[in-house]
């Protein structure tokens, strides 16, 4: 399946010709008691050097299962993930580890991913000891200088996590990701918990971190319009299926799969004449189980446009324009 792109970014110089991560089929379904829950089922997308790939949906839609499946902190059902070439799922104990000093996480709540008795020394200094990259002096000022390139400082490194505001904490969670020089960054809603007064601002820092270290992330967020500021390509994704991928300013001005219209008519616009006069797209009904997800295409129980076809036939992913792909019978 191609899901290459084909234009430059506008946000970031990425190039197109060499992806960092390849997701091929990726499928993880969790056994719950008689029953299997699809969380995601059949993820395709290659992410390029220095690219920010926004994946969004609502809540319950696999997007963080995918996140955490990608980098291998689940174990998946099927598919193939490749990290420069290697096969995430095949390294051994040992290469994984130095595989996830390339790879790291930002977690969604910094209240819950910082341990509250450690300090912040602590908190950054501790992939820098399992993995044993500096140790004394050394370690002291490197974890300044983490401290220094998320905009704290090192009067920060001896108090507790605690003592700190969300966004605050969210730049711990961030520099504490970056302590190991790394590449890929899953960065799993890291702006949900916080006031919408600081997101734009940890938004920011990460943007500007990615042109300093040259960082690739997947962001994944419900937060559609913080999404479309950050990511060079969006994924939506609906009960754990793909629905739509492209670039971010095609995907905002020409939205092709139903579902994607409708969570796009949901985005406040900041002028009050188009605000009044647009179209809200208003879903009726709850998202499916993931137990027991619809037949043919997952959308068709809340869809406008659901025929016949919809409920026999799963549609196909396609690329309908230009680096535009969807999976609907509309375009078929
Ligand atoms: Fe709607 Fe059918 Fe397209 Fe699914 S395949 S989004 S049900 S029109």
């Amino acid at each position: 399946m191609n899901t290459n792109k084909s234009a430059v970014s506008k946000s970031t110089e990425y190039s197109k010709e060499i992806p960092l991560v390849q997701i091929r089929n990726l499928k993880k379904y969790f056994q719950v008691g008689n029953q299997v829950l699809q969380a995601v089922d059949g993820l395709d997308l290659d992410i390029y050097r220095g690219e920010t790939v926004g994946l969004v949906g609502e809540s319950g839609c696999g997007k963080s299962t995918a996140g955490r499946t990608i980098l291998r902190l689940y174990e998946p059902t099927e598919g193939e993930v490749t990290f420069e070439g290697a096969n995430v799922y095949k390294q051994s104990t040992s290469q994984l580890k130095q595989m996830r000093k390339q790879m790291q996480m930002i977690f969604q709540d910094p209240y819950a991913s910082l341990n509250p008795r450690m300090t912040v020394e602590h908190i950054i200094g501790e992939p820098l000891d399992i993995h044993r990259i500096v140790s004394g002096k050394q370690r002291r000022e490197k974890i300044v200088e983490l401290l220094e390139l998320v905009g704290l400082n090192g009067e920060h490194a001896n108090r507790f996590a605690h003592e700190f505001s969300g966004g605050q904490r969210q730049r711990i969670g961030i520099a504490r990701a970056l302590a190991l020089q790394p590449k890929f960054i899953v960065c799993d809603e890291p702006i949900s918990a916080l006031d919408v007064s600081i997101q734009a601002q940890v938004v920011n820092l990460l943007k500007d971190l990615q042109s300093k270290m040259g960082l690739t992330y997947l962001f994944i967020a419900h937060d559609l319009s913080m999404v479309k500021y950050i990511s060079d390509r969006v994924l939506v994704m609906y009960l754990g299926n793909m629905v739509e991928l492209a670039e971010s300013d095609t995907l905002y001005r020409e939205p092709l799969h139903p579902y994607t219209q409708a969570l796009l008519s949901a985005v406040p616009i900041p002028d009050p004449e188009i605000e009044r006069n647009r179209e809200r797209i208003v879903l009726q009904g709850d998202v499916p189980s993931p137990i027991n997800p619809p037949s043919g295409c997952v959308f068709r129980t809340r869809c406008a446009h659901a025929k016949e076809q919809c409920a026999k036939e799963k549609p196909v992913w396609k690329e309908v324009k230009p680096d535009h792909f969807t999976a609907c019978h509309l375009y078929n």
